[in-house]
C-alpha cells in the first residue's frame, strides 16, 4: 500500500514536522486551548526507527505528541522535548474482510477516513474533531457519540507497538503484555512511544447519516430523550448554559445512524474556512454568547426535525472552520469536562449548570452526553457510566480559574471526575482523588517521559 501524504498546514492547522525547527526552544507547538503556552524543543519524527536514537543527549524530559488537540497541558512539556509524530503517518495494511487497519501512530483520523470511507469503512469511535492522531486517540482513550453502545476508542484497538526510551519494544494487545496495553490506553503518552497500531473499523454503505434533532427543556427531558433513544448509535446534545428560569438547561438532542441506503462513498473535501486572526478579548462575552445560544436554539423552529445529512457536519461541525480556537483571543480558553456517575449524575448536572449560568462565563460550546457501561480498557481512562458535560470558558483574569476550581470541587462532591485531555487547571489533590490508580500508572511511566500536566498533578519529574 502506498504511504499517505502528510497533510499541509492549510488542511490541518498544525505545522508539519518538516517546517519545525529542531534546535532552539520554540513555542510553535500549542495545545488547543492555547493555555498554558510553553517553550520546548521539537524533535520531528518521520520514521519509527528514529526513536529512541533521536532523544539521546536531550535534557529536561521527553513527550510524544500528535496534533496538539488536547486542550490543556497534557500534550505540553515546559522547556523539554516534544517528539512530534505527525510525520510518521503511513498506512501499513488494511484487511477489508476483518476491517482491521494498521497504521503508524502519527496518522490522523482525517487521513484514515480519507482512505477508509471510499472502501466502505468508518472509524469505530470518533471524537468531535478528526484532526487527532491515532497515537493521541489511544493515549487519551477518547470517546465519541456512540460511547453508550461502543465504549471508548481503546476498545477497538486490537494491538500496538510500544517503544521505550531504552530501545525495548513491546507488542501490546489484550492478550500480549496486557498490563502494558491497559497502562498505555489512556496513559497520557507516559508509558513510551506508540509507533503503530491496529484498529477495527466499522462497515458503512454511504457517507450519509439519518439524523433526528429534538428540543428539550431541562435535565429531566434530556434524560427521557436519552432513555427513548437508548438504541440509537450516536447521541449527543448541545445545551444552552446561559439561560435561566423557564429556559434553564434547554438544548437540542441529536441522534444519528449511518444510512443503510447505499450511497456515494468518496473522501471529504478540504475545509475552506479558517479563523484568520485572534479575536479581541471582549468579542466573547455573556451577551454575545447568550445571543448566539438563543439564535442556535431557535434556528430549528420545530421542536423535532428529521434529516439525512453528510457525516462531516454531523460528526465534525467545528472542523469546518480551521483555527476556531483563535476566536477566544490571545488569552486562550479552558475546557472543563466531567463524568459524574449515575448515583449523583442528575443532581450534579443541575447544580453545576446552575453555577455556570450564574457565572455568566460559559461559551456556546456546551456538550451534554450519557456514558454507557462498557468498561474502558485503559487503567486511567476517563469515561464512567453516568452523565458527561463539556464546556469551554474564555480565560478571564480572576474569574475563570476560581470558577473552574469551584466546578471541580463540585464534581468531586458528586463523585465524578475530570478529563485530563481537557484540563489545564485541576489541582494535584483533585487529580489524585479522581484517579487513585495514578500511582499504578506511574510504575509504567518511561523514566525520561513526562508532561507538564503530569508534573503539575503528581509532582513527578523525568530522570533525564
Ligand atoms: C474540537 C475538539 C473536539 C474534541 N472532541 C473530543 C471528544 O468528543 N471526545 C474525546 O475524548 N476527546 C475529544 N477531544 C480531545 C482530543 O480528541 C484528544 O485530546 C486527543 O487525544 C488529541 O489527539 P492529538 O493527536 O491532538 O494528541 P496530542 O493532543 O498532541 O497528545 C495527546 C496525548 O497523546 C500522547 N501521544 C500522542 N501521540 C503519541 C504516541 N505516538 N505515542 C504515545 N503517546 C502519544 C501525548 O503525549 C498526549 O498525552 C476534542 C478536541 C477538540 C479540539
Amino acid at each position: 500500500m502506498p504511504p499517505t501524504e502528510a497533510r499541509s498546514d492549510a488542511k490541518t492547522g498544525t505545522p508539519t514536522p518538516a517546517s519545525r525547527p529542531t534546535g532552539p526552544l520554540t513555542s510553535a507547538f500549542e495545545s488547543w486551548g492555547r493555555y498554558p503556552r510553553y517553550q520546548a524543543h521539537i524533535v520531528p519524527m518521520h520514521w519509527q526507527s528514529e526513536f529512541p536514537a533521536n532523544i539521546v543527549g536531550l535534557h529536561n524530559g521527553v513527550l510524544p505528541v500528535g496534533m496538539g488537540r488536547s486542550y490543556g497541558d497534557s500534550c505540553l512539556l515546559k522547556d523539554g522535548n516534544l517528539v512530534l509524530t505527525t510525520g510518521m503517518n503511513r498506512l501499513i495494511s488494511f484487511d477489508p474482510n476483518t476491517g482491521i487497519l494498521t497504521a503508524e501512530a502519527g496518522i490522523t483520523l482525517a487521513q484514515i477516513l480519507d482512505f477508509a470511507v471510499p472502501r466502505g469503512f468508518f472509524l469505530p469511535v470518533s471524537p468531535g474533531t478528526k484532526y487527532v492522531t491515532l497515537g493521541g486517540a489511544i493515549a487519551n482513550d477518547i470517546h465519541g457519540k456512540n460511547h453508550h453502545v461502543a465504549g471508548t476508542f481503546g476498545s477497538h484497538v486490537t494491538q500496538f507497538e510500544l517503544v521505550r526510551s531504552d530501545g525495548s519494544k513491546r507488542l501490546c494487545s489484550p492478550t500480549s503484555d496486557p498490563d502494558w496495553y491497559a497502562a498505555t490506553i489512556g496513559g497520557l503518552g507516559l508509558t513510551g512511544l506508540i509507533t503503530w497500531a491496529s484498529l477495527r473499523m466499522r462497515p458503512i454503505v454511504s457517507r450519509m447519516m439519518d439524523v433526528e434533532y429534538t428540543h428539550f427543556h431541562g435535565v429531566d427531558e434530556f434524560l427521557s430523550l436519552t432513555k427513548l433513544n437508548a438504541d440509537s448509535t450516536y447521541t449527543v446534545s448541545w445545551v444552552d448554559v446561559t439561560s435561566t428560569g423557564r429556559n434553564f438547561a434547554r438544548g437540542i438532542f441529536m441522534s444519528g445512524e449511518h444510512s443503510t441506503v447505499p450511497g456515494e462513498l468518496k473522501p471529504s473535501p478540504e475545509p475552506k474556512l479558517f479563523f484568520p486572526f485572534e479575536a479581541p478579548g471582549f468579542a466573547l462575552n455573556k451577551f454575545s454568547v447568550a445571543a448566539f445560544n438563543t439564535a442556535f436554539f431557535h434556528k430549528q423552529m420545530q421542536p423535532y426535525k428529521e434529516l439525512v445529512q453528510d457525516y462531516e457536519p454531523y460528526f465534525y461541525p467545528l472542523d469546518a472552520v480551521l483555527h476556531w480556537n483563535r476566536m477566544y483571543g490571545k488569552a486562550g480558553l479552558l475546557q472543563f469536562q466531567y463524568a459524574i456517575p449515575w448515583e449523583h449524575a442528575r443532581e450534579g448536572t443541575i447544580e453545576i449548570l446552575r453555577e455556570v449560568a450564574k457565572s455568566g462565563l460559559a461559551s456556546f460550546l456546551a456538550v451534554l452526553k450519557v456514558f454507557g457501561d462498557i468498561p474502558s480498557p485503559g487503567l486511567l481512562s476517563f469515561p464512567q457510566p453516568g452523565i458527561t458535560l463539556a464546556l469551554d470558558f474564555p480565560i478571564k483574569e480572576r474569574l475563570t480559574f476560581p470558577l473552574i476550581e469551584r466546578l471541580a470541587d463540585m464534581t468531586r462532591e458528586f463523585g465524578g471526575r475530570l478529563y485530563p485531555a481537557k484540563d489545564a487547571a485541576m489541582t494535584a489533590a483533585q487529580f489524585q482523588h479522581f484517579y487513585p490508580q495514578w500511582e499504578q500508572l506511574a510504575r509504567f511511566r518511561d523514566p525520561v517521559i513526562t508532561s507538564s500536566f503530569w508534573e503539575r498533578v503528581t509532582g513527578e519529574r523525568p530522570a533525564l
